[in-house]
């Protein structure tokens, strides 16, 4: 029986795991961990203090703050509990935080866990590998009014990937544009984020020739996506060896 514990259990994110979780065997939802202000009724035992509930052989789930991934993945290493990471905006020292824990336990750490996007990042690669260099790259993403970091976390990773099949340093990210800025230098990777409404997520990554173009394209429907990504990510590290995994690792050990 694996042992979870949710942190950021109150949020958008958290109550899509808690309602993922429902009918899963062999997961038992030990605690949920939220700031005092945000209890909420559920499953499992409620705490505002992550440290009181993290033990020894527990996998974690962490959608929260940057500062929630940070604090969990020192207390995860701390603990020897395994971490599922989820939380976006990360600053270096987020992530340095994460990859010192990984030294001593499982980390997975994704900023998109629906298992669309680990296939579009794949299709995306595919597409650069075998199309001329002077096809333009232009991201355009879409999230609800509450999401607070941007351009995404998933925009960025997928900029990532076209930046290392070019070749490119991140200085080739252009975040929007305003001005007369020019005309388009051919090593640029244009990152657009929209913002409204209710939208879960929305991912277009376009490839733009000469004559025509070809669009790769994921809609998050539902949170639930990311939920059982994240859930499937857990049963994969509860029996890790420690290292940091990202979720393509997951899906070559679980399909
Ligand atoms: P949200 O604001 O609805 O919920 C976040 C919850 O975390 C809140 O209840 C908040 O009180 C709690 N929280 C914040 N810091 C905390 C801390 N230090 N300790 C305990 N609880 C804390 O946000 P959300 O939409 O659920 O998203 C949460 C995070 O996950 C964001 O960074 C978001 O971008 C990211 N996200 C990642 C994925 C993915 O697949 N990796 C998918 C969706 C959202």
């Amino acid at each position: 029986m694996i042992r979870l514990v949710l942190v950021g259990a109150a949020g958008r994110m958290g109550v899509a795991v808690t309602q993922a979780l429902a009918g899963q065997d062999s997961i038992e939802l030990k605690a949920r961990v939220d700031v005092p202000q945000n209890r909420t009724d559920g499953p499992g035992v409620w705490s505002s203090d992550p440290g009181s509930v993290i033990a020894a052989g527990d996998v974690v789930i962490e959608f929260s703050s940057p500062e929630g991934a940070r604090t969990i993945a020192g207390l995860c290493a701390a603990r020897g509990a395994a971490l599922i990471s989820g939380s976006t905006g990360l600053a270096p020292g987020d992530e340095d935080a994460i990859r010192e824990a990984a030294r001593s336990v499982a980390v997975v750490r994704s900023a998109n866990f629906s298992l669309g996007i680990a296939v579009l990042r794949r299709a995306l690669r595919s597409a650069l590998e075998r199309l001329p260099t002077g096809w333009d790259i232009e991201i355009v993403e879409r999230h609800h009014r509450g999401k607070v970091d941007s351009p995404s976390g998933t925009a960025l990773a997928l900029a990532k990937e076209a930046m290392a099949v070019r070749g490119l340093s991140e200085s080739s990210l252009r975040q929007g544009r305003s001005g007369r800025l020019g005309t388009r230098p051919a090593n640029e990777i244009g990152v657009h984020a929209v913002r409204g409404g209710t939208w879960v997520g929305d991912h277009e990554v376009l490839l733009a020739g000469d004559g025509e173009w070809l669009e790769l394209r994921h809609v998050a429907q539902d949170r639930g996506a990311f939920a059982h990504g994240a859930i499937t990510a857990a049963r994969f590290a509860a029996s890790a060896e420690p290292g940091l995994y990202n979720l393509e690792d997951v899906l070559k050990e679980t399909r």
